[in-house]
């Protein structure tokens, strides 16, 4: 058991495991991911929430570039572009009230995928 946040670097925190079963699109993890995420890092409670932010703004990301890029994407369903840019704005908001470290993700970055999102929605019906 570490000592430290893995994110900010926190001491004396309660620390936690962010539990990695599906993604925000309810897909589940598979061996691709990125070795960051198999290995289990410790993070305090505002890191832990930035952390399921990040890994939400990664799927998000992946799924509008595919949508972009024409190729079987999830927000192809009926009501997940929505979802996805609900769940930004709400990403942003948090992030914009404070409380996190801001190492694992930035509001600029959530500010641009969601207009990325935004352009890859206009052209479809
Ligand atoms: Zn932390």
């Amino acid at each position: 058991m570490p000592s430290a946040c893995d994110a900010c670097g926190a001491t004396g925190k309660p620390l936690a495991k962010v539990s990695l079963g599906h993604d925000f699109f309810g897909r589940t993890y598979d061996r691709l991911t990125p070795s960051s995420d198999r290995s289990p890092a410790w993070y305090c409670p505002p890191c832990s929430d930035e952390k399921r932010m990040q890994l939400d703004h990664r799927a998000i990301g992946e799924a509008v570039r595919a949508l972009a890029g024409g190729g079987a994407s999830p927000l192809a369903e009926p009501g997940e572009r929505e979802r996805a840019a609900a769940r930004l704005e709400e990403i942003a908001a948090r992030l914009k009230a404070g409380g996190f470290c801001g190492k694992l993700l930035g509001v600029a970055d959530v500010e641009a995928l969601r207009d990325e999102l935004a352009r890859a929605g206009a052209g479809a019906a």
